[in-house]
């Protein structure tokens, strides 16, 4: 079977298990280039140790009312680990057996690791978001004040990961205000020493520094007539904006920030270092990341 292909849960009725098999669930996944960047790296992983030369990595259209059962299927199947994308990230993290002590503050799980009696879930978002960060803006969170916009599963990832590295402060935008209110209550454990700045994205915020690491952690961008996920002429000008959106290459977010002379990046980046993090959890091997950055490369060109 081909790995780029798009599975349904239908698949699993004929799946014969051999060898070790991952895969990414989604709604929509045919987009999702997981596949073609893990399945190149465990290619190189299995020329240097054989213990991966019968891993693959496949991607499942799952809509969140099959996630449940997909996850059961799943494991009685004998798949050995699990990466979350939209939707699922927030609704699976109440649905694991247990959870990597780290994962616990963000309330989200983006990478599922089999366990005999089921799954323990795990979140590589921030670590992902932190290394792409350094490596496409060289900004550091620990140094910045932090605007970051979305509350849903991406947003938790990286506002945790912003807190615990102890950024100087942390504002964060959003659409609606009861995703809002409920990250920013969630977060309340962590940012005891650091007050965390709510504001809607639907009105002008007062109070924010210049200077800032813009970050848009919202789903709006990914559609051609999308909203911009927060008025960047309004703000301060910021020290650089990263959009965690990689397909298209260029929001309309990251069009204005290059018009404005900004530094700025998509989340290619952070996808490949989450996706590194991942492959490191299951394997409990060194992981190539060259391998895995040519493969997001490359088949984000095709
Ligand atoms: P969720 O569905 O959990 O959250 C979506 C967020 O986007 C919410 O804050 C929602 O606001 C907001 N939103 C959705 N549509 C709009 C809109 N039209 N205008 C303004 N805000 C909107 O998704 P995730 O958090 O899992 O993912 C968010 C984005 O991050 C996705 O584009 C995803 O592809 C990307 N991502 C990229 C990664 C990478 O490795 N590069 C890793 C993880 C995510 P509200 O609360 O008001 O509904």
């Amino acid at each position: 079977m081909a790995t780029n292909a798009v599975l349904t849960l239908d698949d699993l009725d004929t799946w014969q298990c051999e060898g070790t098999s991952l895969a990414v669930l989604g709604h929509p996944i045919r987009h999702s280039i997981s596949p073609a960047m893990h399945n190149a790296a465990l290619e190189e992983m299995a020329r240097l140790n054989s213990r991966f030369s019968n891993w693959k990595y496949v991607k499942f259209d799952v809509p969140p009312e099959h996630l449940s059962q997909a996850m059961a299927r799943l494991h009685a199947k004998g798949f050995f680990g699990l990466n979350l994308t939209v939707p699922h990230k927030v609704l699976a993290f109440s649905r694991v057996d247990c959870i990597d002590p780290a994962a616990l503050p963000i309330g989200a799980v983006n990478t599922l690791k089999r366990e005999p009696q089921g799954w323990r879930g795990f979140n590589t978002d921030g670590y992902g978001l932190r290394m792409a960060v350094r490596e496409t803006l060289n900004i550091e969170l620990a140094d910045s004040h932090v605007i970051l916009v979305g509350a849903g599963g991406a947003a938790r990832g990286a506002a945790v990961e912003c807190l615990q590295n102890k950024c100087r402060s942390l504002w964060i935008g959003n659409r609606s205000a009861e995703n809002l209110d409920r990250l920013i209550a969630d977060l309340r454990g962590l940012s005891a020493s650091m007050p965390v700045h709510g504001f809607s994205t639907e009105s002008t915020p007062s109070g924010i520094p210049s200077n800032a690491l813009l970050i848009n952690a919202t789903s709006a961008g990914l559609r051609p007539d999308d909203p911009l996920p927060i008025a960047l002429t309004v703000l301060p000008k910021p020290a650089g904006v990263y959009d965690m959106i990689y397909n298209p290459a260029e929001t309309p977010l990251l069009r204005i920030a290059r018009s404005l002379q900004i530094p700025a990046a998509n989340g290619l980046s952070m996808l490949i270092h989450q996706g590194v993090r991942a492959l490191e959890i299951w394997s409990e091997a060194s992981v190539p990341v060259a391998a895995m950055r040519e493969a997001a490369t490359r088949a984000m060109q095709r």
